[in-house]
């Protein structure tokens, strides 16, 4: 039987806190209302003590969306739940996140604290936020390259005092899907039915999102991960592909999520439209050039029946067909079928006329043609003019 993974997007967190990727507020808004359309389960919309900006977004998020699942994250201390806590207020089922870094060289180096005391301002905070919220997550900040057995015990004391998610962040995306798997496993095991273990992972060796599928595996049950996977550094974990690994590879993987696919590129685009950036174009599921058939052997393949070389229907994530481009390695047969798509039926002189025209601009680019540029020769075409308009 198929068991629930939750989505937790931080696309408006820890995404919004990368270079290029600062969103006001009125933009968040914008953006949490195509998560909330995608089925995200919950929305991470800012940390209410880093700016007033934040503040403002994660209230804002909260007002808008009454019936979103909406978190704030916090340090654990006081002065950050506070914050947080009065940030969700107009939530109806806020989630308040916290958290503390738990790794020996964090210690030391960044937070200069032992581990005993660690763990008691953890519980501290967490008791506090439980004042105010139910719905309280832990995370142990560099999760991944802590001890196992101190990360077990800051569970397990977390979860005694009332956090009902407790994360496991490769912070700094150092760890390997089996090792990582392995630690999600023990954690998992210790904690049993109590609560939730969750992941977030980063991309720093391309593995953000192997690694949250074996973690997975092994027994989280929410992912953190944001739109077009962006986030700190290398980024976190693509929303779009670990959700379509599941949908696609659900005989690999009995998991599924409430993610509506069918908005997963409109959130995408969205996102780019806002950031500074977009996908690279041979980005998983969303990428420019996920769906598009170049070569005249895979289009010929692919126009004769699609599953030759498409694992995936671009409609299953709301690719509008204008999206696919034709290239200079395309064949006649494409571009006849583009035509017909298009609205125009072509004759075999029109078709030639018009084959002569597109490879002529193909072969002087290095880019695809998009359907507009398409239909911008067709109707140069004299020839084919008549046949459009007939
Ligand atoms: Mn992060």
């Amino acid at each position: 039987m198929s068991e629930r993974v939750i989505i937790f997007d931080t696309t408006l967190r820890d995404g919004e806190q990368s270079p290029g990727c600062s969103m006001t507020v009125p933009e968040k808004v914008r953006m949490a209302r195509k998560l909330v359309e995608l089925g995200a389960d919950i929305l991470e919309a800012g940390f209410p003590i880093a700016s007033e900006g934040d503040f403002e977004a994660v209230q804002a998020v909260s007002r808008e969306f009454p019936e979103a699942r909406v978190a704030g994250l916090a340090r654990c201390c006081a002065m950050d739940v506070e914050r947080a806590v009065e940030a969700l207020e107009p939530a109806r089922q806020p989630r308040l996140h916290t958290f503390i870094a738990t790794s020996d060289i964090h210690l030391k180096y960044k937070l200069r604290k032992t581990r005993q005391q660690v763990l008691e301002e953890a519980v501290k905070a967490v008791e506090l936020a439980r004042r105010h919220v139910d719905d309280v997550e832990f995370s142990a900040e560099d999760g991944a390259r802590t001890d196992v057995e101190f990360l077990i015990e800051i569970s397990k004391a977390v979860v005694a005092a009332g956090a009902g998610t407790v994360n496991i962040p490769d912070t700094v995306g150092y760890s390997t899907p089996k090792e990582y798997g392995e630690l999600i496993g023990k954690v998992a095991r210790a904690l049993g039915s109590t609560a939730i273990v969750s992941v977030h992972c980063h991309d720093d060796l391309g593995l953000a999102v192997a690694n949250s599928l074996t973690a997975i595996e092994a027994g989280a049950r929410q992912v953190e991960c944001t739109i077009n996977g962006i986030g700190e550094r290398a980024g976190n974990c693509s929303l779009e592909e670990v959700v379509m690994i599941l949908k696609t590879r659900s005989d690999s993987y009995p998991y599924y999520t409430g993610i509506h696919t069918e908005h997963l590129y409109a959130a995408s685009e969205l996102l780019s439209s806002i950031i500074t950036f977009g996908p690279q174009p041979n980005k998983a599921i969303v990428g420019a050039n996920a769906f598009a058939h170049e070569a005249g052997i895979h289009q010929d393949g692919y126009l004769k029946e699609k599953t030759t070389y498409e694992i995936i229907d671009p409609r299953t994530v709301g690719i509008p067909e204008g999206k696919l481009v034709l290239g200079k390695h395309s064949g006649r047969h494409a571009l006849h079928q583009r035509a017909r798509n298009l609205g125009y039926e072509l004759d075999r002189e029109q078709l030639d006329a018009l084959y002569h025209r597109f490879t002529a601009v193909a072969d002087q680019r290095k880019k695809g043609l998009m359907d507009k540029e398409i239909e911008a020769l067709i109707r140069d075409c004299p020839a084919a003019k008549t046949a459009a308009a007939g």
